[in-house]
């Protein structure tokens, strides 16, 4: 495989989004193979770590407000939550 495949696959991670702000279900925190879902008492909703994250979707359908969306296929309303993931992880 060229290399800028595995770039391009690298980079890929899902992402929270503003239905998680208030809920803080946590069902997706159980299911994640790679514990890199995270959040603390001070935040309002959870974040994915991109860097962590393996694209296996297995968040998506236990969340119960639908929050979790592969980063190319976030609704262009709520995009900037790619960023606010990210940033999360950078303190
Ligand atoms: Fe975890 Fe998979 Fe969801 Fe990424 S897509 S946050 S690895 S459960």
């Amino acid at each position: 495989m060229p290399p800028a495949a595995v770039v391009i696959f690298a980079s890929m991670a899902y992402v929270i989004t503003q239905p998680c702000i208030g809920t803080k279900d946590a069902s997706c925190v159980e299911v994640c193979p790679v514990d890199c879902i995270h959040s603390d008492d001070a935040s309002e909703m959870y974040y994915i770590d991109p860097d962590e994250c393996i694209d296996c979707g297995a968040c998506v359908d236990p969340c119960p407000v639908d929050a979790i969306y592969p980063e190319d296929e976030v609704p262009a309303e709520w995009s900037h939550f790619i960023k606010i993931n990210a940033d999360y992880f950078k303190n």
